[in-house]
């Protein structure tokens, strides 16, 4: 009897045994499973005041730029690409009324829209982008379409929007872009321009361009750009955003979409300036995007930011204006929403 029950409780130790190495072995292959996926927006830098912000219209911008990080990350963490996850979040952004971008984008010298707009595929090194556009609803999808169906990088003017018919993109009527507060801010920028013509534009100009920076499962990192650029241009002024290596770049290492004054952005070659530095300097993506926006670019009088992240999805969103709206979810899932 005695023997039999020695024997009963040296199974029960081995088959204990056996169920904690299968726990272990299922915990551990989890962890190997978990997804490290990142995701950074933008929705422009500039001055944002805070007395000037109402309760009401700041809840709607969080709102919109939650929306907008959580539709990119959806994509991430069904296992789709950080190409598709940058542009379901520009899409939901060049949709908000709130930002330049897409609906709600400022308004030219001559009372209409052209919008900017470029993603780019770190991995692969594949990019496009679109320039002056008018009737396209989501100039990033149109940069998406050059990346993918054309054997170019930048399409700009009636030329892209030929091809976005030929790729089978609907263009839009000219006045859906329209929104009351940026026909104010033209009206208040040539009111402006005529007392001091050679000024430089007021930085509230250009405030509210949109952008986001992935990390897809797969270990690939993605950014994309969208804009009207700045109320009151002229002449066909086009700005960094569809610039590859200015307001939009990624490689294996790093991903940045920036927004602000554009032409200080293409200057300093801001995106790719970044991405170099983390590179050759070997510092981190976060240390260089610092230097760059808070000493170069800052000592130049370039004001903006940028949205950064690298290849183990660290994000950061350095910015010298006096706020930057973003929002990210980081590779713990963490949200964040914030404007100053
Ligand atoms: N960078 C954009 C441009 O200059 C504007 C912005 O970021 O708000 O066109």
């Amino acid at each position: 009897m005695k023997l039999i029950d020695r024997r009963v409780r040296s199974l029960a130790k081995i088959m204990l045994a056996a169920c904690s190495l299968a726990a272990i072995a299922v915990a551990s292959s989890a962890q190997a499973q978990k997804r490290q996926v990142a995701i950074a927006i933008h929705g422009g830098a500039g001055v944002i005041e805070r007395a000037k912000l109402s309760a009401e219209r700041e809840a709607a911008i969080r709102k919109d730029l939650e929306a907008a990080v959580r539709a990119g990350y959806t994509e991430l963490t069904a296992g789709k690409s950080s190409i598709e996850a940058v542009t379901a979040a520009v899409v939901l952004l060049e949709n908000s009324p709130y930002f330049n971008a897409g609906k709600g984008a400022v308004f030219t010298h001559d009372g209409i829209h052209e919008l900017d707009a470029a993603i780019m595929d770190g991995a692969r090194r594949r990019a496009g982008a679109i320039a002056g556009v008018r009737r396209i609803k989501n100039p990033i999808v149109l940069a998406k379409g050059v990346m993918e169906q054309s054997n170019h990088v930048m399409l700009a003017g009636s030329g892209a929007e030929s091809f976005a018919k030929s790729i089978g993109i609907s263009l839009v009527q000219p006045g859906y872009f329209r929104t009351t507060e940026r026909w104010e801010q033209l009206q208040q920028a040539k009111r402006l321009e005529k007392l001091q013509p050679r000024a430089e534009l007021p930085n509230r100009s250009y405030f509210g361009t949109v952008g986001a920076v992935a990390l897809d499962e797969a270990g690939n990192l993605a950014a994309a750009t969208s804009t009207g650029g700045m109320t009151n241009k002229r002449w066909g002024r086009i700005g960094d955003a569809p610039v590859i290596g200015a307001g939009t770049f990624a490689d294996l290492n790093c991903a940045v979409s920036a927004t602000g004054h554009g032409e200080f952005f293409i200057r300093s070659v801001v995106a790719h300036d970044i991405c170099a530095k983390s590179n050759y300097l070997k510092q981190t993506v976060a240390e260089a995007a610092n230097t760059v926006i808070n000493q170069e670019l800052k000592t130049l009088g370039g004001e903006g930011g940028v949205i950064t992240i690298d290849r183990t999805g660290k994000i950061a969103m350095p910015f010298n204006s006096l706020g930057m709206y973003r929002a990210s979810i980081d590779v713990d899932g963490k949200v964040s929403v914030e404007i100053f």
